[in-house]
């Protein structure tokens, strides 16, 4: 077998795998070779270490791909296969897995080679448990974004490579429509203010809007909110069942912070919170709280923040 592999459609996302990858290499003694669906991304790839990055060109959406990636991997025999924990990369990566007869874990936190094997850590029971297991190779892994930072630029490029891929052909794509949703990326924003049912009645969403205008933050929410009463976009919701952020700020206003929320926000680097009962459990989790009514607390605080 040669070869630790990686594959995300999300260039960003890509370049985070590359650094377990390269600890992979290192320990594998075998090249690290980059997939990627655009040619400026192999370039990028090449350049952040991979020895070979490979432009997969196709005009096949990533899981049409998977076929046709999987023959690609057993030909090179390929011994980790690590693919971007997007929807769209659990997709490719279980099929992928299923074709090699690999052994697959999805939601690795870390890697590495021990004994031949790869071996894993992943969060379990919206973060009540980590779990540890063994992977024979060849093995697929996928790996939640923001797990790892990207690696810095080396010295000597690797090589580029363009790969025509065919999508699978049964499938066809028929019509692409767009989902509504406001295309804002609540993962990548630096500042979030997030609200819960301690919100009355829609209008009052405005009063977490000012504070986040105040301190150019972006609008997060718990799955009630998005749910339920439909106030904000669902793709703002953060959770277990919907997004993972990890911002500088993480500002929870009248949210009571039950785990399945907070498997979603915990790894915020400062979380504060607003709530007017002193034993929410959200101010177990945070680093600083307030105790009171968000309805006094956050016209105060825009109106400071302002200042
Ligand atoms: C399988 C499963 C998956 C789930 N996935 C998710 C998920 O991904 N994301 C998610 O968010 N939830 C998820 N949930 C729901 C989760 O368990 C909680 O029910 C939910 O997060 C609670 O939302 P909340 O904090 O908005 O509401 P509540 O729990 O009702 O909390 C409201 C808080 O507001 C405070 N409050 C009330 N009035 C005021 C006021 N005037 N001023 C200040 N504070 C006030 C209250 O003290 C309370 O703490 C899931 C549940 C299940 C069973």
């Amino acid at each position: 077998m040669a070869g630790v592999f990686v594959f995300s459609e999300d260039l960003a996302l890509a370049r985070q795998l590359l650094t377990p990858a390269l600890e992979l290499k290192a320990s594998l003694g075998e090249p690290l070779v980059a997939l990627t669906t655009s040619e400026a991304g192999a370039k990028e790839l090449a350049a952040l270490g991979a020895d070979r990055a490979i432009w997969l060109k196709t005009e096949a959406a990533p899981e049409q791909l998977a076929l046709a990636l999987a023959d690609l991997l057993g030909k090179e025999q390929a011994s980790v296969v690590l693919v971007g924990g997007t929807l769209r990369g659990k997709h490719v990566a279980s099929q992928v897995a299923a074709r090699l007869d690999a052994a697959m874990a999805t939601d690795a936190k870390t890697l590495k080679i021990a004994d031949g094997k790869l071996e894993i850590t992943r969060v379990l029971y919206a973060g009540l448990a980590v779990a540890e297991e063994v992977l024979v190779l060849p093995a697929v892994a996928t790996v939640p974004a923001r797990t790892f930072l990207p690696p810095s630029a080396v010295a000597q490029a690797g090589a580029v490579e363009t790969v025509e891929l065919a999508g699978d052909a049964r499938v066809t794509i028929t019509a692409v429509t767009a989902t509504g949703n406001e295309g804002v990326d609540i993962s990548a924003a630096s500042m979030l203010v997030s609200i819960g049912r301690g919100f009355r009645k829609q209008d009052d969403v405005k009063l977490a809007a000012d504070l986040a205008g105040a301190i150019k933050a972006e609008l997060a929410c718990t799955r009630g909110i998005a749910e339920d009463e439909h106030w904000l976009p669902i793709e703002r919701y953060i959770g277990i069942s919907g997004q993972t952020v990890k911002p500088e700020l993480y500002l929870a206003v009248g949210l009571s912070g039950q785990v399945q929320h907070m498997v979603g926000c915990r790894e915020s680097k400062l979380i504060v919170a607003v709530n007017n009962d002193e034993r929410a459990p959200i101010f177990e989790a945070a680093d600083y709280g307030i105790v009171g009514d968000l309805y006094q607390v956050l016209p105060l605080l825009t109106a400071a923040l302002k200042n």
